[in-house]
C-alpha cells in the first residue's frame, strides 16, 4: 500500500483530535447538549488509544495490547453514550457503561490467557458492535435533517463492517497467537474507513448540531415565553399574507376585568391567570388548531376544518372550562372569565378581514355583559 498503516493511525489520531475540539466548542456554546461532551470524551480516549498503539513500536505484549484496546473500547462506549443522548436528551447512561465493561472484559480475557490473536479478534468484533449501536441510535433519531442522520448511520455501519473484516481475517488465518499487529488488506481497509468515517461523522454531527440550535432559536422567536403558545408575530407569519384556509374559524379572546386581577392580586397573579387560560386552550383544542397570544390578555385561535357548529361548541367549551376554574378576583364572588368573538372564514376575505370580524364579535360579547361567545356577522357593518 502507498501509505503504511502507522501513518494512517497518526492521520486518524489527528482527525479524532480535531473532531474532539469541534465538539467541545459546540458544547461550550450550548451546555445542555450533553451528547457533544460524551462524543468529545470518547474521541479523547480514542486519541489516547491510537497514541499508545503508536508507542508500542510494532511489538505485541500483554500491556501494550491491554491498555490501547481498553482505551479504544472505553472511547467507543462513550461515543455510544453520546449517540444515545443525541437521540434522547435524558437517555440513561448505564447501557453504555455496561457495553464498556462487557467488551473490555471479553477482550481482556483471551489477552490475559496469552491468546493475543483471539483478543485482537474480540476487540474488532466489540468495536463493530459499538459502531452498529451508534448507527442504530442515529438511524432511530427523530431529526429533520434525515439525510445527515442517514449519512452518519451509514458511516458507522461501514466502520463496523471494516472491523468485522479484520476479525474475519484473523479467524480464517487461525492466528490465535500474534506477536505483532496484523498487517493485511482488512487492517488497511479499516484504517481508511475509520479516517473517512471520523471526518464524515464529525462534519455531519456539527451540521446537525447547528440545525438544532437554529430550530431552537426559531421556536423561541415564535413562542410567547409566559404562556408557551405562539406569539403574534408567528400567527401573522403563518396566515398574514395568505387567505385563511377554507372551513377555518377564528376565535378572538379577551379576558374579562383583567385590570382588576392585576390591581387587586398583583401582576404576578395576573401572569398566573394568563398561564391558566393558556392551559385551558391546550386542554380544549385539537392537534391541528393554532393558539396564539396576540396582546396582553388577548388570545387568538385558528380552528382548522371547523364548521360554525363545531366552532361554537369549542368556543363554548373553552369559555366554560375557564369559568369553572373559579379564579377569584375579589371577595364579592367575581371570578376570572373570558369573552369570545367567533368568525367563520369565507372565500372572499383575507386573514386580517376575518380577524376584524371576530374582533367586532368580541366587542359585542363585551357589551353584552362579558363571559359569553358571540358569532360574527358575515359582513362588517361600517
Ligand atoms: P375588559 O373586561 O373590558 O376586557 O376589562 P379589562 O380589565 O380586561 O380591560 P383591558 O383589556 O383594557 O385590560 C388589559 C389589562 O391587561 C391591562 C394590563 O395591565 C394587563 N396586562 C397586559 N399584559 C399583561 C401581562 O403580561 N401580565 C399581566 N399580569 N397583565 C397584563
Ligand atoms: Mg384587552
Ligand atoms: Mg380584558
Amino acid at each position: 500500500m502507498v501509505i503504511d498503516n502507522a501513518t494512517l493511525l497518526i492521520g486518524i489520531a489527528f482527525s479524532s483530535a480535531s473532531l474532539l475540539l469541534a465538539l467541545l466548542v459546540g458544547w461550550l456554546n450550548s451546555r445542555n447538549e450533553t451528547y457533544l461532551v460524551f462524543g468529545a470524551g470518547g474521541m479523547a480516549l480514542v486519541v489516547l488509544a491510537l497514541m499508545s498503539m503508536g508507542l508500542r513500536n510494532g511489538a505485541y505484549g500483554l500491556f501494550n495490547q491491554l491498555i490501547p484496546f481498553s482505551l479504544l473500547l472505553a472511547g467507543f462506549s462513550l461515543v455510544y453514550a453520546g449517540a444515545r443522548r443525541f437521540r434522547n436528551k435524558h437517555a440513561a447512561l448505564w447501557p453504555a457503561a455496561l457495553a464498556a465493561i462487557v467488551t473490555i472484559a471479553a477482550t481482556a480475557t483471551p489477552l490475559v490467557l496469552g491468546l493475543s490473536g483471539l483478543g485482537t479478534l474480540v476487540l474488532n468484533l466489540s468495536s463493530a458492535l459499538l459502531m452498529l449501536l451508534c448507527a442504530y441510535e442515529h438511524w432511530r433519531s427523530d431529526d429533520r435533517l434525515r439525510l445527515a442522520l442517514t449519512a452518519i448511520a451509514t458511516l458507522y455501519t461501514a466502520t463496523a463492517v471494516s472491523f468485522v473484516c479484520c476479525a474475519a481475517l484473523i479467524a480464517i488465518e487461525g492466528s490465535w497467537d500474534l506477536t505483532a499487529p496484523p498487517d493485511n488488506w482488512a487492517e488497511d481497509f479499516n484504517s481508511i474507513i475509520s479516517l473517512v468515517g471520523l471526518t464524515g461523522i464529525g462534519a455531519f454531527t456539527l451540521t446537525l448540531h447547528h440545525a438544532r440550535v437554529a430550530a431552537h432559536h426559531h421556536t423561541e422567536a415564535n413562542t410567547d415565553p409566559l404562556t408557551g403558545v405562539l406569539n403574534r408575530r408567528a400567527l401573522f407569519e403563518r396566515f398574514g399574507a395568505s387567505k385563511p384556509p377554507l372551513n377555518a374559524a377564528v376565535l378572538m379572546f379577551d379576558l374579562d376585568h383583567f385590570k382588576q386581577v392585576n390591581d387587586r392580586l398583583g401582576h404576578a397573579e395576573g401572569d398566573r391567570v394568563l398561564q391558566r387560560f393558556a392551559g385551558v386552550l391546550d386542554q380544549e383544542l385539537r392537534q391541528a388548531d393554532i393558539a396564539s397570544r396576540i396582546g396582553g390578555e388577548e388570545f387568538c385561535v385558528v380552528l382548522r376544518d371547523a364548521d360554525q357548529e363545531t366552532a361554537k361548541v369549542i368556543a363554548e367549551r373553552i369559555r366554560q372550562a375557564f369559568a369553572d376554574l373559579e379564579l377569584a378576583i375579589d371577595d364579592n364572588g367575581l371570578i376570572a372569565t373570558v369573552s369570545i368573538g367567533l368568525a367563520i372564514s369565507t372565500t372572499e376575505e383575507d386573514f386580517s378581514a376575518l380577524l376584524n370580524r371576530a374582533d367586532a364579535a368580541l366587542y359585542q360579547a363585551k357589551n353584552g355583559g362579558r363571559n359569553q361567545v358571540r358569532l360574527a356577522a358575515l359582513r362588517l357593518v361600517a
